[in-house]
């Protein structure tokens, strides 16, 4: 059956069968038995497919998985301990030492010093473009030894709306794949599949686990890019393993398999970072209601956007559900049934009003953390962005006043009456 999304975030990847547990049973074995040499020989030459060690591949895993997968449109996909796992292992992947990767500059902190300073010292090089760059500025950053292109859909913390079209031509004219952080807008809002993204990685901490309860990522294969027709860009894909007996993933496992396969078979066994089982549950127990959770933080954001808006203590207000915000129209085409529940903005008075409001808000909580169902607030760029100087701030879309509130699923008239009374605080500040 072909379900609707609202479905499948209910009822994709585990299906109980006659007599089975009706919740996604968890599977917590480090190991798997055999009752014969040969049949495990097999999952070792990857000739046949199943279970050895959970350093791999977990069952509880890959059933959600295989739900994040529906969910986004692709043939295949993967859960990691974490999204910067899954950011790592989604460039490293096709990525290696002497290689470089182009990335919008306005992506996560935390992606960011991944890529320009952890990755740049496993001799990854990477070019970092605006995201409302020239054509010629984009053009100009590719490399014969280019990789990948990386950005975010909605990128945290500056809410910039990413033109995936454009990305994606751009990347295809280079013969290398797109991947796209989806975390903030979720395939509920965002399928960026439909608009040539060729890789999307996903901090599950986010929205889809969705109550701060368990960190995870994931990494899902749209099956789209043609590994082949590139051969000699991306040799781990299209020439023999010798960790596998010589298989060639791209011609073994097809567009759809060999992705994601060759990232568990190789990354997942030598790196290690699987999501515990355990955090596999909580996962997918926030994934039955994302589709119901969205809506709501998407209103609320909504409301909130409105009422800054229209506050004399805000300087300027960040949010694609604003008519006359800058990426509305581009919103209304990627994502025309909401965005995020993050809303930007500025305290007027600057870096210490901002403070001072953060310091008197009540319900909404101070925390590194956003988009759960509690609603938050962070100050970028005493925290998350700390280790960047203005310049690099400011590339990547963050303002020093700027404050980032994560809309919750509360009563939005209380959020409101919070943000009232903590930006009436700050006056004079
Ligand atoms: C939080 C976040 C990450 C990193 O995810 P973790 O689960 O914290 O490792 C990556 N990308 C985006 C957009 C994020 O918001």
């Amino acid at each position: 059956m072909n379900y609707n999304i609202d479905t499948l975030c209910v009822q994709g990847g585990y299906v109980p069968g006659n007599g089975d547990p009706v919740q996604l049973p968890i599977t917590q074995s480090t190991t798997f038995r055999y009752t014969s040499a040969e049949d495990m020989g097999k999952l070792f030459d990857l000739e046949a497919s199943g279970y050895f060690y959970s350093r791999l591949q977990n069952p509880t895993n890959d059933l959600v998985a295989e739900k994040i997968c529906k969910l986004e449109g692709g043939t295949a996909a993967m859960l990691t301990a974490s999204g910067q796992a899954a950011t790592f292992y989604s460039v490293f992947n096709i990525a290696e030492c002497g290689d470089h990767v182009v990335s919008c500059s306005a992506i996560y902190g935390g992606s960011y010093n991944l890529f320009a300073n952890t990755m740049r010292k496993m001799g990854i090089e990477f070019t970092f473009v605006a995201p409302e760059c020239s054509d010629e500025e984009l053009e100009a950053a590719f490399r014969p030894n280019t990789k990948a292109v990386f950005g975010e859909t909605i990128s945290n913390p500056a809410l910039v709306i990413l033109d995936i079209e454009r990305f994606a031509k751009a990347a295809h004219a280079h013969g290398v794949p797109l991947i796209l952080d989806n975390t903030f807008a979720t395939p509920i809002n965002c399928r960026p599949f439909e608009w040539g993204a060729d890789i999307v990685t996903h901090s599950t901490t986010k929205y889809m686990d969705g109550h701060a309860g368990a960190l995870g990522g994931a990494i899902v294969d749209s099956g789209n890019f043609d590994w082949m027709a590139h051969a000699d860009k991306f040799p781990g894909l299209t020439t023999a393993d010798p960790s596998y007996h010589g298989i060639i993933y791209a011609e073994k496992f097809g567009k759809e398999g060999a992705f994601i396969t060759k990232c568990t078979s190789q990354l997942m066994r030598d790196f290690g970072s699987i999501q515990a089982p355990q955090n596999a549950y909580y996962l997918n127990l926030g994934l039955e209601s994302l589709h119901v959770r969205m809506r709501r933080h998407c209103e609320n954001a909504q409301a909130v956007a409105e009422f800054l808006s229209s506050n004399d203590m805000v300087s300027w207000v960040s949010y694609c559900g604003l008519p006359g915000d800058r990426y509305y129209e581009r919103a209304r085409k990627y994502m025309p049934n909401g965005s995020c529940g993050v809303v930007s903005f500025g305290v007027k008075g600057g870096r210490k009003a901002a403070e001072v409001f953060m310091s008197n808000l009540k319900l909404a909580m101070l925390e590194t953390h956003v988009a759960d169902s509690r609603t938050s607030c962070l100050h970028p760029a005493s925290t998350t962005h700390r280790q960047m100087n203005d310049e690099e701030l400011i590339a990547a879309g963050v303002q020093p006043d700027q404050v980032r509130f994560s809309c919750g699923i509360e009563s939005a008239d209380d959020i409101i009456a919070d943000i009232r009374q903590a930006l009436e605080a700050a006056k004079g500040a």
